[in-house]
């Protein structure tokens, strides 16, 4: 008789993440769909470092083998390069459903077959066959898009939202609402135990550096030494998230015993011309750069952020990241996209209460991270393209 998941947390706890012996062969097999992307990747660290054997499914649509390369050597790693639009047989214990182009780039190339309705509907239905047959426990990453331009704020979960059907975004925002309502069906029907994550914006190192989504744009235009692109009046609000403390979540949502869904978010809110101000700020704080966070803070776009109290000189930071900042950095207003939510901030009580989580990453602290890995991977671009 395998172990039930509550067996395992429990056994997991109890041994303080030793393993005895005689149960080394019933280590948790997860599956994690996506799992060499953004997200999926810092997911399939967290699992690998608890002991798991993992499968990544993955067609490399967005995700980069690099993103978990390190694990290729390990016997309890496997990587499948393969469409879930196509059905699969294996046989695991619980299943990560990440699987889906989340970049707003992707709305517009194809949006029907090749990519997000396709990839939501026929997909998240083979991996819940799936996790029917093997009877394995299925956790579906859905989003804070499901609110559309919401007319509650902040959203909580029994908010049903607010989505324009036919608009350009719709193909994300209708099709992973058509994935929760596939997955609560397989839940009432068939009887699979599954979980539904409404995630909101989330960023840090790994991302995709030519994405388009504003966290990724600000910090690669800035390392570029280009302007960064602020769309409409900047004023819109979203609430960003450090990757850690979403597969924290996503983790608690799987091992708990409660459905959801549940919002994983960071609470804290900002406008986009904050956001900028934000990131320029915690970067020369970061390394320690006083001279060049002065001369940025007098630009008119600064106006009003609240500074942080040390931004004394770190010599051996300072060496390593100078000439990630651009003391000339300036940003650029464009035309905003069409049907762009005009403010985005979860209510997390439910997550808080019923799996004990909440995120811990303030966004001043999570942006340098991201920009240290962006600045080695636009080097490494640079220098690729001149050898
Ligand atoms: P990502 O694009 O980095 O990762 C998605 C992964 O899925 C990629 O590795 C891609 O190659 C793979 N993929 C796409 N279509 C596939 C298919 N048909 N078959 C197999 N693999 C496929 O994006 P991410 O930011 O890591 O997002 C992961 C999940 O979280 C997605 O489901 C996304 O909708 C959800 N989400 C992310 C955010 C965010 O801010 N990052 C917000 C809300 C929801
Ligand atoms: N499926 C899969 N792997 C499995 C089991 C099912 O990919 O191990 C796919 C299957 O091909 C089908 C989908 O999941 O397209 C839904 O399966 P289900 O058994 O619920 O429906 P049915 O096959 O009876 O239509
Ligand atoms: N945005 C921006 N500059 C950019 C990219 C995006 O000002 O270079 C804005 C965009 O209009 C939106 C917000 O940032 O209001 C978040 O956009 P993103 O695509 O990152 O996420 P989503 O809209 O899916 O929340």
């Amino acid at each position: 008789i395998p172990f039930s998941h509550h067996d395992r947390a429990t056994l997991h706890h109890q041994t303080k993440g030793r393993v005895p012996i005689g149960i080394r062969q019933r280590r948790m097999r997860t599956l994690v769909t996506g799992g060499a992307g953004f997200v999926g990747s810092h997911l399939v660290d967290k699992l690998m470092a608890r002991g798991d054997e993992v499968i990544v499914i993955d067609n490399f649509f967005t995700g980069r083998k690099e993103n978990v390369l390190h694990h290729l050597d390990n016997p309890r790693f496997e990587l499948i390069r393969h469409d879930v639009v196509q059905p699969i047989l294996l046989e695991v214990d619980q299943i990560y459903h990440l699987a889906c182009p989340a970049s707003p780039v992707h709305y517009k190339y194809n949006p029907i077959k090749t990519i997000i309705s396709f990839t939501n509907v026929i997909g998240t239905l083979n991996m819940l066959g799936l996790a029917k047959r093997v009877k394995a426990r299925f956790l579906i990453t859905s989003t804070s898009e499901v609110y559309g331009d919401p007319l509650e704020h902040p959203q909580k979960e029994s908010y049903w939202g607010h989505v324009n059907p036919i608009g350009v975004r719709s193909c994300y925002d209708e099709g992973k609402r058509m994935a929760e309502t596939l997955t609560m069906d397989y839940y009432r029907n068939e009887g699979v135990e599954v979980r539904i994550a409404r995630i909101f914006n989330t960023y840090g190192p790994r991302m995709c550096l030519n994405d388009r989504r504003v966290v990724s744009n600000f910090v690669s235009q800035a390392l570029r030494k280009e302007p960064m692109t602020v769309y409409g009046d900047g004023k819109q609000t979203r609430s960003f998230q450090y990757v850690s403390d979403l597969v924290d979540g996503l983790m608690a949502l799987m091992g708990g015993e409660h459905i959801g869904p549940f919002n994983l978010g960071n609470p804290g809110e900002f406008t986009m011309l904050e956001l900028a101000r934000v990131y320029m700020y915690s970067l020369c704080n970061y390394i320690g750069h006083g001279p060049i966070l002065d001369r940025i803070m007098q630009k008119p776009w600064c106006t009003g952020v609240t500074l942080l109290s040390n931004t004394t000189e770190v010599p051996w930071r300072t060496k390593v990241v100078k000439d990630t900042i651009d003391s000339n950095v300036a940003v650029e207003f464009r035309e905003n996209t069409a049907d762009d939510p005009q403010m985005r901030k979860p209510d997390i009580s439910k997550a808080k209460a019923l799996l004990n989580w909440e995120p811990k990453v303030p966004l001043r602290d999570g942006l340098p991270r991201m920009a240290l890995d962006f600045r080695n991977r636009i080097l490494k671009e640079e220098q690729d393209s001149i050898t």
